[in-house]
Order: C-alpha cells, then structure tokens, then sequence
C-alpha cells in the first residue's frame, strides 16, 4: 500500500480515458512514486469526448504535471498539444503528455514498453525470427519497433490473411523492411501476440493452433494480454517447453517511461528490474 505524504508542493499526475474505473495506472503509478520517494499523486479521470480540449486547458491552467492517455482519446488529444515528439508522430496517436511551464508535448510509449521489458528480461531481437500474431494496431506499431531494433525477419500471423498480407505490405513501404505474411513450418525465436484472442471475456480462445509447428523448447512465447495472466496461448507454449511472458511487465514498463517523461528524470534500472517482475512478485491475480 502507498504511504504517499501530501504537501503544497505535491504535484499532480493522471490518466484520462473512457472507460478508466479497471485500470491499473494509479495503483502501479503510485507505487512508482512511493518507490522513487517523489513527492506526487496519480489519479484516474473518466472524461467525456467533447470535454478533451478543456480538460487539456486546465492540465496547464492547473499545472498538472503529466497525464496518461487512453483508449479512445490517443489521437483525440493531438490538435491540443503544443508539440509532438517522434514516436507520437511515427504512431499517430499519443499515450504520454508531459506539461512543461504550459507546453504541452506527446508522446507515445507503447512500443518502448514492449522493447525495455524485452531488454529488461535478456530477451534478444536483432538477428532473430520473430513471428507476431495480430494485424491491429499493436501488431502495426510491433512491426515497426521490431524492425528498427533489426529482427533478423519479420512475419505476421492473423486470422484474417488478408488483413496480414496487407499490413506486410503497407508495413514495407512505409519502413523499408520486409515482412511475410505466410509463416513458414518452423519453429520461430520469439512469437508475440497481439490479438485479444484469449483475453478476457474470450479466455478460451487462442491466435494460434495447437500442436503448434511455430513454437518449441527455444521459443520464447510473449503474450501483450495479463487479464488472464496465463492465456491458453502461454499455457500450451509452456506445454511446449517455451519460455513465456504475459502482458503486465509491458504495461509496468510504459509507467516507468511514463514517469521518466512527467518528472523529466531517468530511473535506475534496479527500479526497472523491480517492477519488470510486478505480476510474478505480487501475483497478477491479485492486482487486477
Ligand atoms: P485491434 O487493433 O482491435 O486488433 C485486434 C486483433 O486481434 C486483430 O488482428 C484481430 O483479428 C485479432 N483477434 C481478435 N479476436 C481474435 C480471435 N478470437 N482469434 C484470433 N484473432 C483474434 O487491437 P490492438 O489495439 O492491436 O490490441 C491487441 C491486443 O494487445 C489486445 O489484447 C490488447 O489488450 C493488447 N495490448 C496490450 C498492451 C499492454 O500494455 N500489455 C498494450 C496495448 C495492447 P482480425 O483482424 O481477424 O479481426
């Protein structure tokens, strides 16, 4: 539990969204600042669509330090920042608003969340066969991030192939790298899922097949769901043999850069390595 300590100089974090009464922010924020000995508050505000330009006016009228944004205002906040950083831009939608003196910038943290938690765990990409399963917006920015961190190839899975093959193509052309939409029968590096096949409320459901020709004892199996905290996809891969993650340690990473853009400081990394293992030191059950 937090023992966060208030004063006239606590300064004010938050997420904004719709709906936000599940997310996990403010436990994981507060816990952050508690860890980090800041002098600081982070609070869940469920906001109406027509509402976002004015609430953007009061973040600098009342100096509230950063924000998070989710689902559905990423790309509704945009017009009311006073700049971009580049993986706003490259991603078209904003998830991090730090509010420097009234200026406000955007950022977007999501892939840097996958890929810290990927260096976090000793998990290597550059040269390795990497198989992401989804053709949504997650697979589309993995696609990108994975690429610029050199993969040795790229393939995209989706249970729609036409949605893959046109991802692989539109991915190509806009980066430069290639991708296959036609998995190969052979087991791959590392497989990421970035479907909502198995997430809750569908926890029977699966992205992939089973026996399974992509997965083996090498494999390394990263699931971006944690509600549940074992899909059937982790599960049968651990079956397997595979090494396997769940989604939490990549929303806990997000915080952790989240923090370092509010407060405009860098983290130690025994702080990233402490809350890299949040789901599997508290048990994520317990937390959701
Ligand atoms: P999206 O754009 O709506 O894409 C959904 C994808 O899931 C599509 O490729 C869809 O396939 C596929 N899908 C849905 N149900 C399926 C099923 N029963 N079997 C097989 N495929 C199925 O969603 P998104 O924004 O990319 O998010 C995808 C996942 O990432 C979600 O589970 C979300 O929770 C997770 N996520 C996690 C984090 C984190 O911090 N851990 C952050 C962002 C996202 P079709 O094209 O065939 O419909």
């Amino acid at each position: 539990m937090s023992q966060i300590k208030f004063s006239p100089a606590t300064r004010l974090f938050g997420l904004i969204g719709h709906p936000v009464a599940h997310s996990l922010s403010p436990k994981i924020q507060n816990e952050l600042i508690d860890t980090c000995g800041g002098d600081a508050v982070y609070l869940a505000f469920d906001i109406e669509k027509d509402d976002v330009g004015s609430v953007m006016q009061a973040v600098r009228a009342m100096r509230i330090g950063g924000l998070n944004v989710t689902a559905p205002y990423k790309e509704a906040v945009m017009p009311y920042l006073d700049s971009l950083d580049g993986t706003a831009q490259r991603y078209h939608a904003v998830n991090v608003i730090q509010n420097i003196d009234g200026h406000l910038r955007g950022y977007n943290v999501d892939i840097a969340g996958v890929l810290k938690f990927f260096e976090v765990k000793g998990v290597p990409i550059c040269g390795k066969d990497v198989l992401v399963l989804g053709a949504g917006g997650l697979a589309r920015a993995l696609l990108n991030g994975l690429s610029a961190e050199k993969a040795g190839s790229l393939t995209v899975f989706n249970r729609t192939a036409e949605k893959a093959q046109e991802l692989a193509r539109r991915t190509e052309e806009e980066w430069g790298f290639p991708i296959c939409a036609e998995p190969e029968a052979k087991a791959y590096d590392l497989v990421i899922n970035a479907t909502s096949a198995g997430m809750h409320p569908q926890e029977d459901a699966c992205p992939v097949p089973f026996p399974c020709p992509w997965i083996d004892s090498h494999t390394i199996v990263f699931d971006s769901i944690y509600n549940p905290s074992e899909t059937v996809l982790l599960k049968e891969s651990k079956r397997l043999g595979a090494k396997t993650y769940n989604g939490l340690g990549m929303l806990v990473l997000q915080a952790l850069l989240s923090y370092e853009i509010f407060t405009d400081q860098k983290l130690e990394s025994r702080i990233y390595q402490k809350f890299a293992d949040y789901g599997s030191l508290q048990g994520v059950e317990s937390i959701l």
